[in-house]
């Protein structure tokens, strides 16, 4: 049986699914069995001292065998008052992740630009994840001349589907639950698979095989 792959929750599942637990603090890491993300979220920053401090953990940190991603990291501009703060502390993360060979989960609203060129001057090569994607068609081709995925989550249930959609290659596709309760990563699945017009069982092999390429900095 091909698991469901949700890579991006902030709740811990019983499941002989895949999924990528958000762990909100390294306190927690101990705790957790399952494979987690860590990172500073965009909307928890301060100050240039707490960023550092938060990367100086993260490398005390990073050989808890449970830590599989960076993230969520990334840039919000509905928070403009920390933009410049946002900035570096993605871009410390993006070179953690660079130096540890780490996949990345960014958190993005209406800096999609601002991500790639971000990725392009730190000279990143791991493969990064936009969850809970809503670039347009634009974003779309600029992200795939890198190794750049998109994240649906159960939005995707209750929006229109936006035609273009359709064009997305479904192997650069995931989908999560990130803090949802109420609508299972199967029902996630169903709803894009309607979106981008294929098979589930398709949907599925596909997903499950793009994580494995996307894990894969992790075991090199
Ligand atoms: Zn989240």
């Amino acid at each position: 049986m091909i698991p469901y792959v949700d890579i991006h929750t902030h709740i811990v599942q019983k499941t002989n699914d895949i999924f990528i637990y958000n762990c909100s603090d390294f306190h927690e890491i101990k705790s957790i069995l399952s494979n987690c993300s860590i990172g500073i979220h965009p909307w928890n920053i301060q100050s240039k001292e707490q960023i550092d401090d938060w990367c100086e953990l993260f490398e005390q940190t990073i050989f808890h065998k449970s830590i599989l991603c960076i993230g969520e990291c990334g840039l919000d501009k509905t928070k403009p008052q920390t933009f410049e703060l946002q900035l570096y502390a993605c871009m410390k993360q993006f070179k953690l992740a660079q130096k540890y060979h780490m996949p990345v989960i960014v958190h993005c609203v209406r800096a999609y630009y601002d991500i790639i060129s971000l990725y392009k001057n730190v000279k990143c090569t791991f493969p990064l994840v936009f969850h809970k994607f809503s670039g347009n068609q634009h974003v779309v081709q600029a992200l795939l001349a890198y190794p750049m995925y998109m994240s649906f989550g159960c939005e995707i249930c209750f929006r229109p589907f936006p035609e273009f959609y359709k064009d997305i290659p479904v192997q650069r596709v995931f989908a999560e639950t990130d803090n949802n309760t109420q609508i299972p990563i199967a029902e996630v699945y169903s709803c894009l698979s309607r979106a981008l017009n294929i098979d589930v069982e398709i949907l599925k092999n596909q997903i499950f095989k793009n994580y494995k390429v996307f894990i894969q900095p992790c075991n090199s």
